[in-house]
């Protein structure tokens, strides 16, 4: 009895609060399409996942995200501090998008001119350089909300097929409300682009650490500078439609590294066009 008493104690103590050395465990997130998650792993591990290394941070964790299209089964290469690999495989949830197709369309309708098309160009460089920056701040622990109340008008993932010819899918979710409506930071981050840009009008990049980052585009004014460090709820801008918008929204995109995510999947599993959203 004494022996089974001490043996318990044992497991408790020394089996509990480590994990296998190649083994994880899911602290958080979302594992589906559109999803980011954070995993717990050994001590001084490293994870190689989409041809990026990751090194488990001080409280031993490691952040993941999964693209609009992956497949169910997603492997990741996990590496122990004594060198052991493993493949562990994590199943994530898949989904099915809307798909939207018009035709008849004019051809050439919207077709910039050479200036224009250099500034688009331009743009995206910028961007793509503030996607570069990897912040070992863990600033989305603050957790997510909805950055504005309003009507959502667009969803992750749907399509567009115009003229039978298919389009880039939407990355991100619209919120509707009108022009002037109060904008908050959705989560803690550093401002890492503040730009006036052709195809997003008043645009801000907040980075929210580990690689992830969340873009609000078309605002009407813009109340941060870049570099800024915000808090969760922290008012940034107002709601305009600023850039290419049919109406005033905001385009609430989210990214990890280069890999387009569903901001919605940080607060709710589903969501669909129309619904209210409450800040
Ligand atoms: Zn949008």
């Amino acid at each position: 009895m004494k022996f089974k008493i001490v043996f318990f104690t044992w497991i408790i103590i020394f089996s509990n609060p480590t994990i296998a050395s190649q083994d994880y465990k899911l602290l958080s997130g979302v594992a589906k399409q559109g999803g980011f998650i954070v995993l717990q792993v050994a001590k001084g591990s490293l994870v190689e996942y989409k041809k990026k290394t990751i090194k488990a941070d001080k409280k031993n964790r490691v952040l993941i995200a999964f693209s609009r299209d992956d497949s169910p089964k997603q492997q990741f290469k996990l590496i122990t501090k004594a060198g052991d690999i493993s493949f562990p495989t994590i199943n994530i949830i898949t989904r099915s998008y809307e798909e939207q197709r018009i035709n008849g369309l004019p051809k050439n309708k919207v077709s910039p001119d050479k200036k224009t098309s250099d500034k688009i160009w331009a743009d995206i460089l910028k961007a793509k350089q503030a996607r570069k920056i990897n912040l070992p701040l863990a600033y989305f622990e603050s957790g997510f909300i909805w950055p504005a109340s309003g009507i959502v008008s667009g969803v992750y993932g749907s399509r567009r097929i115009l003229n039978g010819q298919p389009k880039r899918p939407h990355y991100g979710i619209d919120i509707a409300a009108a022009k002037g409506t109060a904008l908050y930071s959705p989560a803690d981050g550093k401002i890492t682009l503040q730009e006036n840009m052709v195809l997003s009008g008043k645009t801000i990049m907040i980075d929210h650490g580990y690689g992830l980052r969340s873009t609000l585009m078309h605002l009407s004014e813009v109340s941060v500078n870049k570099a800024d460090i915000v808090k969760k709820g922290q008012l940034v801008g107002k709601i305009g439609m600023t850039g290419r918008a049919t109406g005033p929204h905001v385009h609430w995109g989210m990214s990890w590294h280069n890999i387009r995510l569903d901001p919605a999947l940080t607060i709710t599993k589903t969501i669909k066009k129309g619904d209210k959203v409450f800040r």
